[in-house]
């Protein structure tokens, strides 16, 4: 089975919050705060989900991707803005900057397959207004560099944490060190609802925005005066009472969903780290998601030759996270072919984006192999490893089979 931890667990406590709602009819996200039939679940994520990123404020929304648009609107990114974003990233980080008519600015990631700050200090210009970092794969960003960089240059942080809801940075949350965050409830992450999403955010200016955004313009929850006082144009990405109540019982599950990935990234780990020659990603923090586990071959063939023989690819021929393969972006294929050209002053997208313009990237990429541990997605590349329901005795085997491979391609 494709997809993520939080699928591989769903179980009786989703269930029993789903048919709290399908008992009352009451799927919309608002109701009658004085009906006892009300179950108002998606306020309820909203505030555990907050409570657990140690957070202020939360928006539930119907997609990451949605949960990006609002916090670009929030900030109030637009035409001839410039946003930094990673090269390797889900397309939705790339086109959620477009489709605000501004320009993303693609950047390298180091070995860590994050954002490499070195190189976001060198795309920083006068029209730059937001840096988004992704925490890739469940690992963190070097977020004290980003931030530093951020206050230097006055930039606004928007952190796309899609990958690594719960994965932690220095003792805090991600998503809350930025200055607003976009987190995805879709199949393949941590935590599922099939489909879905959340806003985080620590200032009550950008929350009401994302808040508005999400829901044509009204203030939170909908609460207090309406026409006359709406400050934003919005869309209608609110989740509904049914999401809600799935991702209910999917929050309260995240914390041993981590710890049981976490112990069982370490036994793989640990007898990986006996094969001489082998390297891993750098981890920014132990107290990341553990989704995944990526391998840094010596060499682009010996890479191959591993992918080969596990019926596996390396993340450069892995397909969907890779800018080079993301033809709609290279070619800014949007709406009204013209719209995003004019919106971002006569560029021309064919001058901006290109195959293999990010070198170090495409280097460290064509010798990375991701392990799923409890991820399990082609698309990702990790269609070879474990899951979150492996025992001990399986995840030795895999540790085994694998060495045997690595032995004889190394
Ligand atoms: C999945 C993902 C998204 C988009 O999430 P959806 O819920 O599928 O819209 C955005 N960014 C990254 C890094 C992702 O992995």
């Amino acid at each position: 089975m494709a997809g993520g931890p939080g699928s591989y667990v769903f179980g009786q406590e989703e269930i029993k919050e789903v048919m709290d709602v399908l008992n009352t009819g009451f799927l919309f996200r608002y109701g009658k705060e004085d009906d006892p039939k009300f179950n108002h679940k998606v306020a309820t994520f909203e505030k555990e989900f907050a409570a657990h990123m140690g957070a202020k404020y939360c928006v539930a929304t119907s997609s990451g991707t949605g949960s990006l648009l609002c916090c670009l609107a929030a900030i109030g990114v637009g035409p001839g803005d410039e946003v930094i974003v990673p090269g390797y990233t889900f397309i939705a980080s790339i086109s959620s900057i477009a489709l605000s008519n501004a320009i993303p600015v693609l950047a390298e990631i180091n070995e860590s397959l994050t954002i490499d700050p070195d190189d976001i200090e060198k795309k920083i210009t006068s029209k730059t207004k937001a840096i988004m970092p992704v925490h890739m794969l469940g690992n963190p960003c070097d977020m004290d560099r980003i931030m530093e960089i951020a206050k230097k240059h006055n930039l606004y942080v928007i952190e796309d944490c899609c990958q690594a809801v719960g994965a932690e940075y220095k003792g805090k949350k991600v998503g809350t060190i930025g200055d607003i965050a976009a987190y995805s409830l879709n199949v393949f992450k941590t935590i599922t609802a099939g489909d879905g999403g959340a806003v985080v955010t620590n200032d009550l200016d950008l929350y009401e925005r994302a808040f508005g955004f999400h829901d044509q313009g009204h203030k939170p929850s909908r609460m207090g005066v309406e026409v006359g006082n709406r400050s934003i144009l919005g869309m209608n990405m609110r989740m509904n009472e049914l999401t809600g109540a799935v991702s209910l019982a999917q929050i309260r599950k995240l914390p041993a969903i981590l710890d049981t990935l976490r112990a069982k990234k370490a036994i793989l780990k640990n007898e990986l780290k006996k094969v001489e020659g082998l390297g891993f990603r750098v981890i920014n923090d132990e107290n990341e998601c553990a989704t995944l586990l990526t391998l840094l071959l010596p060499s682009k063939e010996v890479a191959d030759k591993l992918g080969a023989k596990i019926g596996s690819k390396t993340i450069s021929h892995s397909g969907w996270h890779v800018y080079n393969n993301m033809e709609q972006v290279l070619e800014m294929k949007t709406a009204c072919p013209r719209s995003w050209e004019m919106a971002s002053g006569g560029i021309d997208a064919s001058a901006k984006y290109s195959k293999h313009m990010l070198p170090a990237t495409d280097a460290i990429l064509d010798r990375a192999m991701n392990i799923s541990v409890g991820v399990v997605d082609a698309g990702l590349g990790s269609a070879f490893g474990i899951n979150i329901n492996s025992t001990e005795e399986e995840i030795k085997n895999v540790a085994e089979n694998l060495i045997a491979v690595l032995k004889e391609v190394l």
